[in-house]
């Protein structure tokens, strides 16, 4: 891989790897993805943000401009995604305090809200049982550590497993 310094750990996510884009929000890395973008608009916000691209497209890859700033995907499961970017560009597949701070829907840094805010936005249940909530400024989505959180560990202790028993470490 060249070498290069642009930063690795701040992505663009190609319009084919939307379950990715969304694991990488979760994992609390800022990354773009678009659904409808030309390959031009796509290399232009690589440059303009310092973006690291992440892509399937053999093709988007031999334009000049994104030469030593992108990673292709090997693979067409997301599991298998992770474990490559885990091995090539060292990112973290664990989920703690760290991470959860970022929007899975639109990418922008989620803030503090208190339960008397969240309480009437949220379902009775979880207003009940809830009390640490965390929200989008940019387009409203409403987060709280519960069921969800723990499922997607659990998720994540099995795919980091997973990949590492495809995936060797170098
Ligand atoms: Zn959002």
């Amino acid at each position: 891989m060249a070498q290069s310094h642009i930063p690795r750990q701040i992505f663009f996510v190609d319009v084919m790897l939307g379950k990715l884009a969304r694991w990488l929000r979760i994992l609390g890395y800022d990354t773009a993805y678009e659904r409808n973008m030309t390959d031009g608009a796509i290399v232009d916000q690589v440059l303009n943000e310092q973006r690291w691209l992440l892509t399937r497209d053999r093709y988007l890859v031999q334009r000049k401009a994104v030469r030593g700033r992108y990673t292709l995907i090997r693979s067409d499961f997301v599991i298998d995604q992770l474990g490559q970017l885990r091995t090539e560009l060292q990112i973290r597949l664990a989920i703690d305090e760290k991470t959860l701070s970022r929007c899975v829907a639109c990418n922008h840094i989620l803030e503090n809200i208190p339960p008397s805010q969240a309480g009437p936005r949220v379902p009775p249940f979880v207003a009940k049982h809830y009390t640490h909530f965390t929200g989008c400024p940019n387009c409203g989505q409403l987060y709280w550590a519960g069921t969800h959180w723990s499922h997607l560990q659990q998720r994540l202790k099995l795919l980091s497993q997973a990949s590492t028993n495809q995936v060797p470490d170098q």
